[in-house]
């Protein structure tokens, strides 16, 4: 059977199923993902590439059916529309039979090649499925198996499923990120030897249409890995760095820190991206912190360090986030240009009622300051907590205690207003004389 071209393959399609009374339910798509050969593109060229598909494809149609078809329906991808199927498991062993195929190295001149395929199955479901139908599933579960990095993926028909969802979820994102429907929170951080909001965290807010609140976490993981991160991250560094110079005009004398994913730091335009916001807004780069998880700088990728020591010499401090819950090796944290350690909140929440998150939490302080860092720590909610942290020589506290996050309004309006008397006896009873706060102190 020849090779089929896109047009070609979708007619020939469409003829087999009206010829088979249209009995969509015995058939199945499978698309087979080869965009390791993108690589290739440029070095070879396309004509090349053009060929190696072709003969992969040929090798393809030799192990099914004589009746399936094969088709070059994208750049890096090739569908089969297999015929007859006695029952649908049968379209998961043929596309194991591909994966193995396509497994095994593909010799390209004096070297060999590992394609890293993935495969997307859709069955015909009924009788008014289409190949049109059959190609968008099969389409939809390759891209899933393609982002959980699996090798063959089963279309469900399932209207919640989680990637639909998700696919709508990123278009409604763009759009989002276009008209402005996102707005950012702001989470005082009280720092202990002024008695001030020295700074804030920038947090994202997106109230979906349909969905409502969409988690922020959950927001960055539908943009990672595609064009939106890069927006995204430009609409919270100028949005976060104006909102900023807001507050600061109004009187509040704070710094904001703004997390940056890991993707965000792959990013190749990432420091022109922040350039051009602190050239606008106009911030005293010393009061600008970039949170990173501890995840993120793991990455032993050397653009990473470039990318963080850039950061560090336009002026801006780094802070490594959630600290304590990844796996940070110590040779790697001497290498970091680190400002700041925040203490993650799994240990700062329980550091009252378990003594092992209270030594963590101890440990942190003392390893930090022993390496000249500050220390943050988040999810402080109660009055003990802050004085043992206090006790303990932690400089700075977020958290429910101090103030929620929150928009920018309220928060120029409660941080005016808030004179952070109700800790002064917690950090009286926490140490000698001088813990107490000056900035508490002139309030008065
Ligand atoms: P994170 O950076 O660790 O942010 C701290 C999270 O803890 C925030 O959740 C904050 O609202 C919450 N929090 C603060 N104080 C307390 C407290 O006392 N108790 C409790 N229970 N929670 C507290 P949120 O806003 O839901 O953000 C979740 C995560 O989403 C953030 O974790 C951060 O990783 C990510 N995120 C938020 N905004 C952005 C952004 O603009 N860019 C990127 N890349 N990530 C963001
Ligand atoms: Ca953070
Ligand atoms: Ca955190």
């Amino acid at each position: 059977m020849p090779i089929l071209s896109y047009p070609n393959f979708l007619q020939a399609a469409e003829r087999k199923l009206s010829d088979s009374g249209n009995t969509c339910g015995n058939h199945a798509v499978l698309t087979i993902n080869l965009g390791r050969l993108a690589e290739l593109d440029g070095i070879l060229g396309y004509a090349a590439v053009d060929q190696i598909i072709q003969t992969i494809a040929t090798q393809l149609a030799d192990a099914l059916n004589p009746e399936d078809l094969t088709g070059i329906t994208g750049r890096h991808q090739v569908s089969c529309l297999l015929v007859n199927l006695l029952a649908h498991a049968h379209a998961v062993l043929a596309a194991h039979k591909i994966t193995r195929i396509l497994n095994s190295p593909f010799p390209l001149g004096r070297q060999n090649i590992l394609l890293n395929p993935c495969i997307g199955v859709a069955y015909g479901c009924d009788k008014n499925s289409t190949i049109d139908l059959m190609m968008r599933n099969a389409s939809l579960a390759m891209q899933q198996a393609l982002q959980e990095k699996e090798l063959i993926k089963l279309f469900v028909e399932n209207p919640e499923d989680a990637y639909l969802t998700q696919l709508h979820l990123w278009s409604d994102l763009n759009e989002a990120i276009e008209t402005s429907a996102l707005h950012l929170q702001f989470q005082p951080q009280f720092s202990v030897a002024s008695g001030k909001i020295e700074s804030t965290e920038a947090l994202l807010r997106w109230t979906h249409p349909h969905h409502g609140p969409i988690r922020p976490d959950k927001l960055i993981q539908v943009a990672e890995g595609s064009i939106l991160m890069p927006k995204l991250t430009q609409w919270v560094l100028h949005t976060a760095l104006r909102e900023c110079s807001t507050y600061r005009k109004a009187g509040i004398d704070a710094g904001v820190s703004i997390n940056f994913s890991a993707d965000d730091l792959r990013e190749p335009d990432i420091i022109d991206l922040t350039a051009q916001a602190l050239n606008i807004w106009n911030i005293p780069s010393d009061r600008i912190t970039v949170e990173v998880t501890e995840t993120a700088v793991m990455d032993t990728n050397r653009n990473i360090l470039d990318t963080l020591n850039h950061l560090k010499d336009m002026g801006l401090k780094l802070s490594m986030d959630d600290f304590g819950t990844g796996y940070s090796s110590m040779s790697r944290m001497l290498e970091l240009p680190l400002d700041e350690v925040k203490i993650d909140m799994i240990f700062v929440r329980q550091m009252t009622t378990h003594p092992k998150h209270e030594r963590i939490v101890d440990s942190i302080i003392n390893l930090a300051h022993q390496l000249n860092l500050t220390v943050v720590a988040e999810g402080v909610e109660d009055i003990d907590t802050f004085r043992r942290l206090t006790e303990l020589g932690c400089d700075v506290i977020q958290g429910y205690l101090i103030g929620k996050p929150m928009p920018l309004t309220d928060f120029i309006k409660t941080v005016s207003q808030q004179s952070f008397e109700f800790l002064q006896p917690a950090l009286s009873e926490a140490g000698d004389s001088d813990q107490s706060i000056p900035g508490i102190m002139n309030s008065r």
